[in-house]
């Protein structure tokens, strides 16, 4: 726990149990719900599903949007709130149908509505979200079809606010909506000078993409107003980034668009909704900070936020409450997935060495390491020893390249050289002051292990924005893990790897893992995966999406789960369709070549016809590596 941190990043959901596998409470509120991660491995693997596999706890999810509207009902009823909240869950954060599904199945007890970006997630929404009392917000750029679906969604009795983010919109909107003669419900974005704190902190400010200024907010609701449509005009949205990492950015937010929706009131356009868009962040790294990937607050400190700072500003301006929409999507989907994958070898620098006894004849490069290695206990100066030691080994290559130093000889100097390394990180590792160049020792000879997954396809964000992700391993957390590795995928890319870890509350290259042990798999997982890094992931080198298996606990068997679905991850073919090959072809045009060799006498028939099984069955399997159990 002081290394991994679980219960810090875990949300109540995660920890290690006594037996040293992590287990899971997939809802909090019945914390005798206790799910063996090491046991829905094994399920998994009894199930013929092959790793690397998406894990997707369905109760975590209803748990994280059952909390978000209780806290939001709760604190609307103690503030004295007279507006209500209606939520909405942005699609593009997790748009996989299950999730949906299941965000709309329990969300219909709160009224609980969607968010769409897109042409193609508005699509989605008006298929699924189908409870009339709840919202549809309509965000992103749009075009005249974009128009015409959200009025068909008015005139199939849903609440379809549409959001205008560019005045030309506007325009759109309402030519559209006259032709059709559909009323629609319009809401304006809010360019905000507040700006969050954070990655994503350029959604705010001037520049931002998206949104009205204010004077093109006051034209639009004049626009309206001189078409007769004043009424229409429903929701005030605004958006400053997401993961949000300081309080303090919500509560600027909350006072600058109170006021905007306060003004507006005034000027005789009262709003039926405030948007406060998404920004409630994850505490990745568990450091519960300002860092990047964490926050300094709670889910029920920023709720209190918006509600109490919504409520200041109005009844300070003297206008009635307006009912709070959100379009948190991180803190819903994150917790519920994780990606579970076996290490598959080590790598390390200094991980084979040659015999290094004196040969006749042997370079005096090879004699002067060698002395340095046996003379390490009598050395008095050890950052010259490493300043030596390194400058030897630079020196042994170049005359590698020369045609000077031999290849056997090389191989001596490096496995002396490693020798040199690792006595000298003993001798630091409990010393007050270590040297600036020396301070790398611990990552140069750290080791890498070799996890079957791809960092494009399941952990996108940790390669594009040095975003943290919690890993863990699954089991043998009741030993202590004393090898210092990070980590390395198995795309052909060296991007592909994580190197950044929290150890305790430090951000590290390095994370202390267990030592491997022959014939036993060891797994770990990459936790808070569902939000954004589910569906961002890309197919480099044609590595493509994974399995997954969808797990419900049992409300009578406290430790008991079963797999409600399997989702079959990319073939080969699916990935070579997308590519725009033909695989049928492609399996003929093989059979043909290996036929031809049948035919000249190099390949027996049966050897043949086995060849070709085999292609076929490459071609129809998973694109990871097998790793058995
Ligand atoms: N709403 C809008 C307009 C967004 O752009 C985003 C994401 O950036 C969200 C909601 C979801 O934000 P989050 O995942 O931080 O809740």
């Amino acid at each position: 726990e002081r290394v991994y941190g679980v219960s810090r990043w875990g949300g109540g959901y995660f920890h290690i149990g006594e037996n040293g596998n992590i287990k899971v409470t997939p809802n909090p509120s019945d914390p005798s719900i206790q799910i063996d991660f090491k046991a829905v491995i094994d399920e998994i693997h009894q199930e013929g599903v092959q790793l690397p596999v998406v894990v997707r706890f369905h109760d975590i999810l209803r748990s994280q949007v059952a909390n978000l509207n209780t806290i939001f009902r709760n604190t609307i009823a103690e503030a004295e709130y007279s507006g209500e909240y209606q939520g909405v869950y942005p699609v593009k954060v997790n748009q996989m149908r299950e999730v949906v599904e299941e965000i709309v199945d329990v969300g219909e007890h709160y009224n609980y509505g969607l968010e769409a970006g897109s042409k193609a997630e508005l699509i989605t929404v008006l298929a699924l979200n189908t409870n009339e009392d709840s919202l549809t917000i309509l965000n992103g750029y749009k075009d005249e079809e974009f128009m015409r679906l959200a009025l068909l969604g008015r005139k199939l009795g849903r609440r379809m606010v549409v959001v205008v983010e560019k005045y030309s919109e506007l325009l759109l909107l309402v030519k559209i909506s006259k032709e059709l003669g559909i009323e629609p419900l319009i809401g304006v974005r809010a360019k905000m000078t507040v700006k969050g704190r954070g990655k994503w902190e350029s959604s705010g400010g001037e520049r931002a993409k998206f949104g009205l200024s204010f004077a093109e907010i006051i034209n639009t609701a004049r626009y309206l107003k001189e078409q007769g449509m004043a009424h229409c005009l429903k929701l005030l949205h605004f958006h400053i980034g997401s993961q949000l990492t300081d309080i303090r950015s919500v509560k600027e937010a909350i006072s600058e668009g109170g006021r905007i929706y306060a003004e507006m009131h005034k000027m005789g356009f009262p709003l039926d909704y405030v948007d406060v868009g998404g920004g409630l962040g994850i505490d990745y790294d568990g450091t519960a900070s300002t860092s990047e990937s964490s926050r300094n607050y709670s889910m029920q400190e920023y709720v209190a936020d918006v509600v109490y700072g919504m409520k200041e500003v109005c009844d300070l301006e003297g206008v009635p409450h307006p009912n709070l929409v959100s379009e948190s999507g991180r803190a819903i989907t994150a917790h519920h997935s994780c990606v579970i994958t076996q290490i598959m070898g080590e790598i390390r620098s200094n991980s084979a060495g040659v015999d290094t006894s004196e040969a006749e004849g042997e370079h005096y490069f090879v004699k002067n390491m060698r002395e340095m290695a046996s003379t390490f206990d009598q050395q008095t100066n050890m950052q010259e020893l490493y300043n030596d030691a390194s400058q030897y080994k630079e020196q042994a290559l170049d005359a590698f390249k020369l045609r000077v130093l031999s290849l056997e000889e090389l191989a001596k100097i490096e496995t002396l050289y490693w020798e040199i390394m690792e006595r000298l990180q003993e001798y630091y590792a409990h010393a007050d002051y270590v040297p600036e160049e020396l301070q790398e020792l611990d990552y140069s000879l750290s080791s890498q292990y070799l996890c079957n997954f791809s960092v494009f396809q399941s952990a996108a964000d940790t390669w594009a924005i040095d975003q943290l992700l919690p890993v863990v391993p699954i089991s043998r957390m009741n030993e202590r893990p004393d090898v210092n590795c990070s980590l390395v995928d198995i795309t052909c890319d060296s991007d592909g790897k994580i190197d950044q870890f929290t150890v305790g509350r430090e951000i590290t290259d390095v994370l202390p893992m267990h030592k491997l042990q022959p014939n036993e798999p060891y797994y770990i997982g990459l936790f808070l995966t569902g939000a954004y890094q589910d569906v961002m992931g890309d197919m480099h080198n044609l590595f493509g999406r994974l399995n997954e298996v969808h797990i419900f606990s049992y409300d009578d068997d406290p430790e008991d789960f079963y797999i409600e679905e399997v989702v079959k991850g990319s073939s080969v073919e699916d990935v070579l369709s997308i590519m725009q090959y033909n695989p049928k072809a492609m399996a003929y045009d093989v059979k043909r070549l290996i036929d031809k060799q049948v035919s000249a006498g190099n390949i027996k028939p049966r050897e043949g016809v086995r060849w070709t099984d085999f292609y076929e069955a490459c071609l129809s399997g998973y694109t990871y590596l097998k790793t058995g159990k």
